[in-house]
């Protein structure tokens, strides 16, 4: 027997879809104050972009500066135990990106990158800068266009 009810299961089903991190969510948040508006894991991209701008023909990826290896960031180290493991895993990850990156230049995507350390960094006090040069680029890019 199901002892929700329709409403209360979708509720939480939608809880579990959105399974938005913070540093995500503090992204998304500031985006939509400046009045973007977007898709989030978009599955139909290449790399299932975490935040999809339409109108702007652009994509953002969030990435974890550890599984994607931010260079020269001192979160993207290389683990002393398992050390064949992780820089395989890493490495295939980063080759990846690459060629999801291709994929949607090629599909006339503007792509950027924001690294999980530049909102970790600014989390606790301001996103403003990080989210004037996500602006700055993205409005360059629709200017082009
Ligand atoms: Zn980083």
């Amino acid at each position: 027997m199901d002892i929700w009810s329709k409403e209360k299961r979708s509720e939480c089903m939608s809880k579990i879809r959105s399974k938005g991190t913070k540093p995500e969510l503090a992204l998304r948040k500031s985006l939509f104050a400046r009045g973007f508006r977007y898709r989030v894991n978009d599955k139909n991209l290449p790399g299932k972009p975490d935040i999809v701008l339409l109108k702007y023909k652009t994509v953002i990826f969030l990435h974890g500066c550890f599984w994607h290896r931010h260079e020269g960031c001192k979160y993207a180290y290389t683990p002393k135990t398992n050390t064949k493991f992780w820089v395989d895993k890493i490495t295939s990850n980063v080759e990846r990106d690459k060629v999801n990156l291709q994929k949607l230049t090629v599909l006339g995507w503007n792509v950027i990158t924001v690294w999980e350390c530049e909102i970790r960094h600014e989390y606790k006090h301001d996103l403003t800068p990080l989210i004037d040069k996500v602006t700055k680029i993205i409005c360059d890019n629709h200017l082009e266009n």
